[in-house]
């Protein structure tokens, strides 16, 4: 699996996913910085078999804290087999919260 944005290899334990559930739709990224410019430039997502909705995902936007639908977008960061996910109503809302550095977001 190689970074949507710039191509690199991915390590198996060590990626972010952007996710679309209802679409079955999928793309990977290196680090959390590619997927600002991949949303605004690219957003071409790969069709993939059974996309679920992450365990570890909250009920609401993790920007906007409205409460999440079916159409909802996730990110995943793996990182050594711990999976942290955020969900999110809209890609306005991940681009925002990318933008912001996510949930590891220093002030
Ligand atoms: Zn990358």
């Amino acid at each position: 699996m190689n970074c949507d944005w710039c191509g690199i290899g991915l390590k198996q334990d060590e990626s972010w996913q952007l996710l679309q559930p209802s679409r079955n739709l999928g793309a990977s990224f290196c680090r959390l910085e590619h997927v600002v410019p991949w949303l605004m430039k690219k957003d071409d997502w790969h069709i993939r078999d059974q996309v679920e909705v992450p365990e570890s995902a909250g009920p609401d936007c993790a920007e906007t804290g409205v409460e999440l639908d079916g159409s909802a977008i996730y990110l995943v960061r793996d990182r050594r087999g711990m999976e942290v996910a955020d969900g999110f109503a809209s890609k306005d809302a991940v681009l925002a919260w990318a933008k912001a550095g996510g949930r590891w977001a220093s002030n």
